[in-house]
């Protein structure tokens, strides 16, 4: 019996420590904190990081059901697509907050994503990035999105957002926005993935940034206050 009973706490210790641990954001996305947070995955079949240094350097935390939604969408994708290469980019830190050069990216919901591209002969190949051209966030694509030998894979950006869209919605996360360069979202518009995300909020005006070589997703979950933030 009394095994049992020491058991039957062990197992009510397991299920405190997961609530415990549970992802928490806070405040906003350009005011907020993070806490439990876990890695955007580091790679895969289809997908990589724009430097393995960011992940090294923390640069790439959010809240765990964002993790999670942006690791089954690059599953779909790998499926439907496998010859796509995608490349995600900066999303915050673990404990959120404060994360130059960027406004935003401060309670684990934002991500950002490097555009797909393709090469001459249309493979589509991750886009370099390294230290010479700040981890691609650097490269200026013209306004019919090419730069040099490589241009946009619209489609594949499209497809990307709506994987996401649909992992999101199993993952019970909403999308607030999606930001990317206004003069190159009309491209968008003519792949055979826009009807499923014509109706995302898209950015309007040109941000701080212009958005061209990546695009920004601030994903929606119910954040607590920062006045509850613990010490
Ligand atoms: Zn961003």
């Amino acid at each position: 019996m009394k095994r049992y009973l020491l058991l039957a706490f062990l197992a009510l210790f397991i299920v405190c420590s997961v609530e415990l641990a549970a992802s928490t954001c806070y405040g906003t996305t350009s005011n907020g904190a993070l806490r439990n947070g876990c890695k955007l995955p580091g790679s895969g079949p289809n997908f990589s990081p724009y430097t393995s240094l960011g992940s090294a350097l923390g640069r790439t935390w959010v809240h765990c059901d964002v993790a999670q939604v942006v690791s089954d969408a690059y599953a779909a994708l790998s499926e439907s697509h496998p010859d796509w290469r995608f490349v995600y980019a900066e999303s915050g830190k673990a404990k959120g907050g404060e994360f130059e050069p960027h406004k935003t990216h401060q309670n684990g919901l934002s991500v950002d994503f490097m555009v797909p591209v393709l090469d001459t002969s249309g493979t589509s190949v991750p886009l370099p990035t390294s230290i010479l051209n700040k981890f691609g966030y650097s490269i200026e694509f013209d306004s019919s999105g090419h730069v040099g030998d490589l241009r946009i894979d619209f489609e594949a950006i499209a497809a990307h957002l709506a994987a996401v869209r649909e992992a999101a919605n199993a993952n019970d996360v909403g999308i607030w926005r999606v930001i990317f360069d206004p003069e190159l979202q009309p491209r968008l518009q003519s792949t055979t993935s826009w009807r499923k995300i014509k109706d995302l909020q898209f950015s309007e005006r040109r941000s701080w940034v212009r958005h061209d070589e990546h695009y920004h997703i601030d994903f929606d979950i119910r954040c607590r206050s920062l006045a509850d933030l613990p010490e």
